[in-house]
């Protein structure tokens, strides 16, 4: 079956506004649920295949975040696709205004591999919840996570409805061949480059999840202990293969030796050794190579032993390192931490805000002045204060990006939303309307229009 024909086959289901019924969404949004947990064990032997990603890691990463977002929409569900009264301006009334969520029709959603049934199946939640079809096209990297969620997906749901398609760069080029009515990446500014200039030919809407150098700043108002614990703990998970870890840290130069010692203490007590179940492996060669290629002729101060076989790279802190340094110059996504040094917190500010916007930035600093600063003076994804990763745990808070590092977002309502069209109505009474608009047009009801309106 080519993608085409199934996403013919979705258009036309489409046309049968079985997905506007709120029910059907929530029946399938519970199959899907009840579809995982049956299956969860195939889900961890996947996962583990690909990049030896613990059953921990997995359900808290994983697994957790896609069935909490099931129960998310399976609660709000009504009321987000509910129409929204607003209120009606002077000229209209007599009348009335309400927005209509309306779905989008079939949208495609092609995921990352970091966290590849996170990233593949929360925006087809979404997708689900507002009411479209949808096909999805996870990476291709792990290719046993693809498996499982194209098994389970396609021999359980109808394929007219939503559908995994596997496959790699052939076939999601090909499927950009189709006009979509709305295009959901996640990966990195390279290929979401190609990915918007395929769907600008067809006119078509997209959300790019990007990437980028997202800083961890860490000031001498800290508490420097708890940040060196956050940082390793966010910096680490997944070996540093998360597109909101800290890709670097800044540190106020008079608590730096203070921090790398507690940043040391911290990753020799979650012990990240070779054999340790907790730690997972780098996804592939290339990468691999592309990170020990970073570790050659860098200042290691921690960490960076590694073993191609198993791809391991030990956690590693490179100290010092300059802004202009090779590792400064690209998304690391691994588990290197170049630490460097500021004097002057707002001067750091300024020298961030000319590089591109990051995905994510986290400030450690109990100070007001520097915490306001760092909101006010830096643009940024999404970020915390002294902590790291967890604001996108919280789904009252949109994910996404800004500038190179994404368009658009999702998580909770905001995945609703763009997902949906948001149908402006009018509802106009016959009566009570006053002539002023119809010609012919006079001076006096010229003066009466700027009067009403104010101006
Ligand atoms: P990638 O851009 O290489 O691949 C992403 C997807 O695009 C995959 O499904 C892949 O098959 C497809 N693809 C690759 N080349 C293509 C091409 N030429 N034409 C069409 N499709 C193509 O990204 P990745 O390596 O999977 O992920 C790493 C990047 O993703 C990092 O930059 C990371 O920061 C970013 N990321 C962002 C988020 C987010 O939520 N913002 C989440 C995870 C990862």
């Amino acid at each position: 079956m080519s993608y085409k024909a199934v996403f013919n086959e979705q258009q036309r289901f489409f046309s049968t506004y079985r997905t506007r019924d709120t029910g059907f969404r929530k029946a399938q949004l519970r199959k899907l649920k009840r579809l995982i947990l049956e299956h969860e064990s195939l889900f961890y032997e996947a996962i583990y295949k690909d990049f030896r990603k613990s059953r921990f890691d997995t359900f808290t990463t994983e697994l957790s975040v896609i069935l909490k977002d099931i129960d998310y929409y399976l609660r709000h569900l009504d009321r987000l696709s509910r129409p929204k009264k607003v209120a009606t301006n002077l000229v209209n009334l007599p009348g009335k205004s309400r927005i209509y969520p309306e779905p989008l029709g079939v949208v495609l959603v092609i995921g990352a591999w970091n966290y590849p049934y996170q990233l593949s199946l929360c925006p087809l939640i979404a997708a689900m919840a507002a009411g479209n079809c949808c096909i999805v096209k996870p990476s291709e990297l792990p290719a046993a996570t693809m498996k499982v969620m194209a098994q389970l997906i396609n021999g359980h749901f109808d394929r007219e409805y939503i559908y995994v398609a596997e496959g790699g760069v052939p076939e999601t080029t090909g499927l950009l061949q189709c006009r979509f009515d709305k295009i959901f990446f996640t990966g990195s500014p390279k290929v979401g480059q190609i990915v918007y200039e395929a769907a600008a030919r067809l006119l078509v809407p997209v959300v790019l999840e990007l990437g980028g150098k997202s800083p961890a700043i860490v000031s001498r108002h800290a508490d420097i202990d708890t940040a060196a614990r956050r940082i390793v703990w966010g910096k680490y998970l997944n070996a540093g293969q998360t597109c909101v870890a800290p890709d670097y840290v800044v540190v106020e130069a008079a608590v730096r030796q203070e921090l790398t010692d507690a940043l040391k203490k911290h990753m020799a007590a979650f012990d990240y050794k070779a054999d340790a179940p907790h730690y997972t492996a780098i996804i592939n060669d290339a990468n691999f190579d592309r990170l020990t290629g970073l570790l050659e002729g860098a200042a290691i101060a921690e960490g960076g032993a590694y073993d191609r076989e198993r791809r391991y790279i030990a956690p590693a802190i490179l100290e010092p390192v300059q802004w202009e340094d090779d590792i400064m110059q690209q998304e690391i996504f691994g588990p290197l931490l170049p630490v460097l040094t500021f004097n002057d917190f707002d001067g750091l500010l300024a020298r961030m805000q000319e590089q591109e916007k990051p995905l994510a930035a986290y400030l450690f600093s109990n100070d007001t002045t520097e915490q306001e600063h760092f909101l006010t003076k830096l643009s940024f994804g999404g970020g915390c204060i002294n902590d790291v990763i967890m604001h996108l745990t919280n789904d009252r808070l949109p994910f996404g990006g800004i500038g190179r590092s994404g368009i658009g977002s999702y998580h909770g309502p905001f995945g609703f939303d763009s997902f949906s069209h948001h149908k402006a109505v009018l509802k106009k009474a016959l009566w009570g309307e006053p002539s002023l608009k119809y010609p012919p047009y006079t001076q006096k009801k010229y003066k009466w229009i700027r009067r009403l309106l104010g101006l």
